[in-house]
């Protein structure tokens, strides 16, 4: 709750609470979850709860549903059973007198998803649609558990669907993005049980205007918070994780990667879009465009502040804020005199892939134009040769040549921009490790100098550019 300044009368806040796989993954997390949303609500504040599926559940419908399609006599029943049995666990510990209740759901969702599965292994087909509404079950089945804990607690509190709760979107199933009408659904839907409910939805899903369940791409229910969030006109959007907010990099991969207080849009969505797990790349800017406050968050370190998502972030004498990393991408150089001063060759290059749905993550272009090298994820490579070859054998280009098992490093910090000779740190302190460098990419916004190395270089890489920008030390305007 804070004061409104005038008076001193003091206006609710409306919050959004995304809570991940690990803040819901026991009953001990799922007693946090309850505890951090339900002190907001009981200070009179607005609280709308969104959860991912418990850690691990979607890996192993994914998994699953892959099996029932293909093996000859798969057997799901000791992954449904594993699943009760987690669930139930999490009830027994935070809903006891809502167990009947909430066990009764989750068995009746087990029971959709057992004939699902079994459809799928029937017709030895698993179709996008399918696999989408298979694989959403993580959240119905997490949103039932935490909906019991809020009742437990004796707040009013129901599960609700992310298509139920307003999120409509494309057909595009596995990566499926929010329609602009999704706002005013959200709107009419979930702001009226703000009054007197802590209404817990079902992240990474959402529904198409005929009503199949698509999903939102992989931790897509960051993408689902903040299309809520946009929808309820929150005043902010928490993301609560399993680390103390946005750091300097991934601590999995750099021990004294540090939490960087503030952050801008901007610089988050570079991040993330390279690999930062943290955050979903689509989950900047429906908050962006509506001047919602992100705050990322430690479900198991509440006190500490995080990191905030700002507009322009704060003027910080560091050039370079951090750095991030995927690895499983491939190179793919089209190569050729025949594209030198021949309008259209990119549009040709981008529309195959595009038809082939293969998604380009970096592009370089050589001065020459004779050269046009572009990043892929790994497991599209095969797709984009198949859409690239027609284009050598009709004298588009002369030469394709692909590489697989490289890996891009994002260095960002808004502060590069006009900050001559970052470039030039950043090559030389790889040069002095030995690592070569095969493609060179910086965006516009000058926020972001991607490269791309092998893929063995790629955290030695990052690890060397951590120490010549000193990321693990404090700046004192921080
Ligand atoms: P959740 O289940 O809460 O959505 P995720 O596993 O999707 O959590 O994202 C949190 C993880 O992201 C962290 O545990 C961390 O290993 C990883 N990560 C990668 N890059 C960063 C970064 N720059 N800052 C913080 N965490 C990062
Ligand atoms: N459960 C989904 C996943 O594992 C979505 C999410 O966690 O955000 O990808
Ligand atoms: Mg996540």
């Amino acid at each position: 709750m804070i004061k409104n300044g005038e008076g001193d009368r003091e206006a609710p806040m409306r919050y959004l609470m995304k809570f991940g796989g690990t803040s819901v993954a026991d009953g001990r997390s799922i007693g946090q979850v309850v505890e951090l949303g339900g002190a907001c609500r009981r200070s009179g504040d607005e609280v709308a709860v969104v959860v991912s599926a418990m850690r691990g559940v979607t890996d192993g419908l994914i998994a699953c549903a892959g099996e029932m399609a293909t093996t000859e006599h798969p057997d799901a029943t000791p992954f449904l059973a594993s699943v009760r049995e987690r669930q139930a666990r999490a009830l027994a510990e935070v809903a006891p007198d809502q167990m009947d209740q909430a066990l009764g759901e989750i068995d009746a969702r087990l029971a959709s998803l057992a004939n699902i599965l079994q459809a799928v292994h029937t017709l030895r087909e698993l179709t996008p649609r399918s696999r989408d509404y298979i694989i959403s079950f993580g959240e119905r089945f997490s949103a039932v558990v935490v909906a019991a804990a809020f009742r437990q607690q004796g707040f009013r509190s129901e599960p609700l669907e992310g298509g139920a709760a307003g999120i409509l979107t494309n057909d595009c199933h596995g990566e499926a993005m929010a329609l602009p009408e999704s706002g005013p659904r959200i709107c009419e839907r979930v702001v009226p049980l703000l009054a007197d409910q802590v209404p817990v939805i079902m992240g990474f899903m959402g529904c198409t205007r005929d009503g199949s369940v698509t999903t939102l791409g992989r931790s897509g229910s960051d993408y689902s918070a903040a299309v809520l969030a946009a929808g309820i006109d929150a005043d902010e959007c928490w993301i609560w994780t399993d680390v103390d907010g946005v750091m300097t990099s991934d601590p999995r991969l750099i021990s004294d990667a540090r939490v960087i207080p503030a952050v801008s849009y901007l610089e988050a969505m570079e991040l993330s879009y390279f690999g930062a797990k943290v955050l979903h790349p689509r989950s900047i800017e429906p908050a962006m465009a509506k001047g919602i406050t992100i705050r990322v968050k430690n479900t198991f370190n509440p006190d500490y502040p995080g990191t905030i998502l700002i507009a322009d972030g704060v003027p910080s004498r560091r050039v370079v804020k951090a750095l991030s990393f995927i690895d499983r991408v491939a190179l793919v150089n089209c190569n050729g005199a025949q594209m030198i001063g021949r309008p259209g060759v990119a549009n040709a290059i981008f529309s195959a892939l595009a038809e082939r749905e293969v998604n380009v993550m970096m592009i370089s272009q050589g001065s020459s134009e004779a050269n046009i090298s572009l990043i892929i994820d790994e497991g599209h490579l095969e797709a984009a040769t198949e859409a690239l070859i027609p284009l050598v054998t009709c004298g588009l280009f002369r030469e394709l040549s692909t590489e697989r098992d490289v890996a891009a490093v994002a260095v960002v910090g808004s502060g590069m921009a006009g900050a001559p000779g970052t470039g030039g740190r950043i090559f030389t302190a790889l040069g002095r490790q030995g690592i070569n460098v095969m493609m060179i990419s910086q965006g516009s916004s000058e926020a972001n100098i991607s490269f791309v190395v092998r893929g063995d270089d790629g955290p030695r890489a990052v690890r060397a550019l951590h120490d010549e920008f000193r990321l693990s030390e404090r700046c004192d305007d921080e």
